[in-house]
């Protein structure tokens, strides 16, 4: 019997640094498997091009990044609950017949990155209101989360991001200035979802002030998105003063050991990936 051989892809714009095939290469691997995972920097005009080019092909499944992510939906001859929910979809899984179904993993690496004993979550800060901070929203709902606060630098974007949101979650939310939160208290997690702190001209950024550290008990749990670098001004300064925390390599690598999942029906070594990606 010939094996099964997974043609697998990924499309946005821009897609020069993603690390998708990198770790999707090693999902393959770890799982001995025969497949391929090729990148398509697409412009929007194409994408229902590039999806018929993937069914004529006989691609098992791709991603979808930045900014098509909500674009694909329209495409999709099925989708999901939760993706259906948060309105975005990571992973398309086709169906022998050529059909379509949208998934969002990114939820899942959001809520399996964060450890047992800080999940028992009812309030959140969370710095930023873009794409990623959609998956975290819906990922602290799935949590019971109560409450989260958002520090914003644009206030108008983050009511229509809580406009967007109301009826879909059962939390309430407010708004704040970045500068303005100074304090951890009552806050069980602190979510960076901005790109403050990645390498280049935001390296060495912080998305709010060292001193919410200096006054707090070590409760709360500190989530950094940024995984590039491993260890950016957040997660270093948490770590002086005593915190728990993560950065965003586990959620990069779960969302795509999920996606993987999806298109193959086995689960990949998340630790042959990681290290894939810290070889790099
Ligand atoms: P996005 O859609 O562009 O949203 C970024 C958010 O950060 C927006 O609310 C934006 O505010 C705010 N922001 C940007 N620059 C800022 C600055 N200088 N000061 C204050 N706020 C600023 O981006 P995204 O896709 O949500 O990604 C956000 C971060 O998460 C990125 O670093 C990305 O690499 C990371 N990420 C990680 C994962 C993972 O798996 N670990 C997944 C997705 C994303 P405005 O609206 O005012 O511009």
């Amino acid at each position: 019997m010939n094996k099964e051989f997974f043609k697998l892809g990924i499309i946005g714009n821009p897609l020069k640094h993603s690390i998708s095939p990198l770790i999707q290469k090693a999902a393959l691997d770890s799982a001995n498997l025969s497949g391929s995972y090729e990148k398509f920097e697409i412009s929007e005009n194409d994408i229902e091009k590039q999806i018929k080019y993937f069914i004529k092909n006989n691609y098992t499944g791709f991603n979808i990044t930045i900014p098509y992510k909500i674009d694909i939906i329209k495409y999709l001859d099925e989708i999901d609950d939760e993706a259906a929910k948060i309105g975005a979809v990571n992973t398309v899984k086709i169906n022998k017949n050529g059909k379509l179904k949208g998934f969002n993993t990114d939820i899942f690496g959001f809520v399996n990155s964060i450890p047992e004993e800080h999940q028992n979550i009812k309030n959140a800060t969370m710095l930023g209101c873009g794409g990623a901070a959609l998956a975290v929203v819906f990922g602290l709902d799935s949590l019971g989360c109560k409450n989260i606060r958002i520090g914003a630098r644009n206030h108008d974007k983050a009511a229509d991001f809580i406009n967007a949101l109301k009826d879909k979650t059962g939390m309430t939310f407010s708004v704040s200035s970045l500068d303005d939160i100074n304090s951890l208290e009552n806050t069980d997690i602190l979510i960076n979802a901005t790109p403050l702190g990645t390498l280049g001209e935001n390296e060495n950024k912080m998305p709010v002030n060292k001193n919410i550290f200096e006054n707090s008990n070590k409760d709360t749990y500190i989530f950094d998105l940024v995984y590039n670098p491993e260890e950016t001004l957040l997660i270093k300064t948490a770590r002086d003063f005593g915190f728990n925390y993560t950065n965003g390599l586990n959620m990069l690598i779960l969302q795509g050991a999920k996606a993987f999942e999806i298109w193959t029906k086995i689960y990949p070594d998340i630790y042959k990936m990681k290290n894939a990606y810290k070889k790099h």
